[in-house]
């Protein structure tokens, strides 16, 4: 089967005034139709500037992507010029962002944000677009949309705007919906509500979501498939139930650890992962997370590890996974 949508070798830089930042190193990855691919990370790993790549987002300058291709329905969106670019975003891909007052207009009603869409990528009647908007409303949850759909942004709730922003990206029945830390600024009551609406849309539209967040429990409860990402590279790949299985990266294990417990009512310690993130100006020449791997080896400081293949599906990008290479617990032994 064709993918959806396949990153490969994608690869950007920023220009600062403190030299190249290299965020995106060879990342690779596919998305299936109807299917919720998570990308979890620290900030600073890369798993932002690779969906802004998609999006055409990456401001240029000082942004720039060096070199890898992005399939989408059998085009490469990096070649499309600014204007199929554009009908593309609004009517194929959808973006919904961690802060819902960026792609929502403060000017403008919310039922006619909505409307504007459907009339301008869907050839709608203004009357059709207006109770479609309205149904869309009503989709996400939003009481009263006939009466909701005559306010403005500002009227709305932190919640609601985040459900009317996922209305807007999803009202022109997008195949791919990207959800950039859609949560992140939510209390965890609604947080848990739109996840499940994303989910639910998913089921119902068969939208692909590629969905980003550094919380690894979201991930549990939400997405099929997974990319971890550290220092600009997808250290790990892996179904989301092999991944927590059979993690096979120090840093997928440190992110694990870092789950709080929510079943127990006694509180556990969140534990962080120890050392500072990745240093993209002057990244270490071997693996990105060597600096603060416990594990690290001598060729770890040399040379960048391969993907290794676990099972189908499932690579991590660690020398660990080398038959030559010591057993992880041989270091626990040998470093404590
Ligand atoms: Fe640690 Fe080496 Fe694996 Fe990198 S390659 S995560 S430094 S053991
Ligand atoms: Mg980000």
């Amino acid at each position: 089967m064709e993918h959806l949508l396949k990153v490969d070798q994608l690869k950007v830089n920023f220009n600062t005034y403190g030299g190249e930042v290299k965020a995106v190193r060879d990342v690779s990855f596919h998305v299936d139709q109807g299917e919720i691919v998570a990308i979890v990370g620290e900030s600073g790993s890369g798993k932002s500037v690779t969906v802004q790549s998609i999006m055409g987002l990456i401001p240029s300058p000082p942004g720039m992507i060096k070199g890898g291709s992005i399939q989408f329905e059998g085009k490469d969106l990096l070649t499309l010029s600014k204007r199929q670019m554009r009908k593309i975003k609004g009517s194929k891909i959808g973006m919904i962002f961690q802060d819902p007052m960026t792609s929502l207009n403060p000017t403008m009603k919310v039922g006619k944000q909505i409307a504007e869409a459907l009339i301008t990528h869907r050839n709608f009647s203004k009357a059709n677009a207006k109770n479609k908007a309205v149904e869309m409303l009503k989709l996400v949850g939003i009481p009263n949309p006939e009466a909701r759909f005559q306010q403005y942004p500002h009227e709305y709730s932190g919640g609601m705007r985040q459900r009317a922003m996922i209305a807007i990206a999803l009202a022109c029945s997008p195949d791919l919906l990207i959800a950039d830390e859609p949560t992140t600024a939510l209390d965890v009551t609604i947080q848990a509500q739109v996840l499940e609406l994303m989910k639910e849309l998913q089921k119902k539209m068969n939208t692909a979501i590629i969905l980003i967040t550094h919380d690894l429990g979201v991930v549990a409860e939400t997405a099929q498939r997974v990319l971890v990402m550290y220092g600009g590279v997808v250290v790990e790949s892996a179904s989301v139930m092999e991944l927590f299985e059979n993690p096979r990266h120090p840093y997928t294990w440190g992110l694990l650890q870092s789950i709080p417990d929510t079943d127990t009512s006694e509180k556990k310690r969140l534990v962080p992962i120890a050392g500072s993130p990745p240093d993209l100006f002057s990244p270490p020449k071997g693996c990105p997370f060597a600096p603060r791997c416990k594990y690290a080896m001598d060729i770890c400081l040399e040379e960048m590890p391969t993907d290794y293949d676990i099972s189908d599906g499932h690579t991590a990008k660690c020398w660990l996974n080398d038959e030559r290479a010591p057993h992880p617990e041989t270091f626990a032994r040998l470093g404590e």
